[in-house]
């Protein structure tokens, strides 16, 4: 069944959206997809997809992801308790929702800081693996889990898991109203179309149409999962969209934590303005 959007799935725009060029050389659409960007949001999405098209989550590809990744469990154990010492300093209350919660990496270090920690999934194996180590995970629709539990969360985390669920702004809208008063919403998705990387090889792509070392024909073995190609602007579009009156969006490698004045007087913010990942940040309204 092709989804298709009649206006843009972020910011309900209905003016015709631009098709984006061809991308399969970075990310393996192969045709199978409809890639275009919102001519007022600027989202990248997928306009009109067959599901088994771009299909890559079946409960054996997610258990392999998950498996795979506990490989990295140090350094996420690293990024991860910087990341809550960060919030922690922002949020009154323990209650932490992490959704897309896979490993449970975020979860464990969460516990390990003093958080209550629940996890959200949509695979059993993220359910099972956890509740080994005593950790809860709800394996539900995210947007729905999350209307069910309103002013209940005084951090709700998603790490990579945004771009992949359909109702990406229903679901940044629930978690709003998910968050206790004062509660924190920390979102990091990747950049995938608008870091300095990608604008490089594009513009090599561009010039060799035909094919180069990154040529056309040369997609990637598996298509990417992924439904939404968020930028700073179109994140910015969501916070505001989701009635977030205080919210920042950072596009460096580094996470919001980690800056300091030294980097912008350092006036290398520019290059750091285009790194592979996008961090928002967003919070809810003080009682
Ligand atoms: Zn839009």
């Amino acid at each position: 069944m092709p989804a298709e959007f009649a206006t843009c799935p972020l910011c309900l725009s209905t003016r015709e959206p631009r098709l984006e060029p061809d991308k399969t050389w970075l990310c393996g659409f192969r045709g199978a997809a409809e890639l275009v960007s919102c001519v007022d949001c600027s989202l990248v999405y997928l306009r009109a997809y067959e599901q088994d098209a771009i299909e890559t989550r079946s409960e054996d590809y997610v258990r392999a992801k998950i498996v795979d990744s506990c490989d990295q469990f140090a350094e996420q154990d690293e990024l991860f308790t910087r990341r809550l010492a960060w919030a922690k300093a922002r949020v009154r209350g323990r209650r932490v929702l992490d959704i897309g919660c896979g490993n449970g990496a975020f979860l464990l270090a969460a516990r390990e800081a003093g958080w209550q920690p629940c996890g959200l999934d949509d695979s059993d194996t993220a359910r099972e693996l956890l509740m080994r180590v005593g950790i809860d995970v709800v394996v539900a629709d995210t947007a729905e889990f999350l209307r069910q539990h309103p002013a209940s969360f005084d951090l709700i985390h998603m790490n990579h898991s945004l771009e992949h669920i359909p109702q990406a702004s229903e679901t940044v809208i629930a978690a709003r109203a998910a968050l206790a008063p004062g509660g924190l919403l920390y979102v990091e998705v990747p950049n995938e179309f608008d870091n300095l990387v990608y604008r490089a090889l594009a513009l090599i792509g561009r010039k060799h149409a035909r094919g180069s070392i990154f040529g056309r024909s040369r997609p990637q073995s598996q298509p990417s999962p992924h439904l939404y190609f968020f930028n700073k602007q179109s994140l910015a579009r969501l916070a505001e969209r989701a009635g977030f009156a205080s919210f920042e969006v950072h596009a460096r490698r580094r996470e919001p934590f980690e800056l300091n004045a030294a980097e912008v007087a350092a006036g290398v913010s520019a290059l750091l303005g285009a790194g592979p990942f996008l961090t928002f940040t967003a919070q809810a309204a003080p009682a």
